[in-house]
């Protein structure tokens, strides 16, 4: 095969040819999967279901640590070790 130089110029074109079209259609595929997915999110935003009501207040909180920093604020209220200057911090 290797004495053979004409046959095995063309192989070697063939193949690289083949694997550059592989690729370009992966890159293509991929790329469009990514543009659906970009869309599907952009159509159907996930809604935040999740709340989290204070226990002390009547306060809403949409993420547990958003219910963490504002439980801090009544244990400052609760300690009277506030160092806060207004009574209502949020
Ligand atoms: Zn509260």
């Amino acid at each position: 095969m290797a004495t053979d130089r004409a046959t095995w110029r063309n192989l070697v074109r063939e193949g690289a040819a083949l694997y550059n079209d592989d690729l370009c259609h992966a890159a293509q595929d991929k790329r469009r999967l990514r543009k659906e997915r970009a869309i599907i999110k952009h159509v159907q935003p996930k809604p935040s279901t999740t709340t989290f009501p204070c226990p002390h207040c009547t306060r809403i909180i949409g993420s547990r640590i958003g219910l963490d920093a504002h439980l801090k604020t009544h244990k400052d209220q609760e300690g009277g070790q506030s160092y806060s200057t207004t009574s209502d911090r949020r």
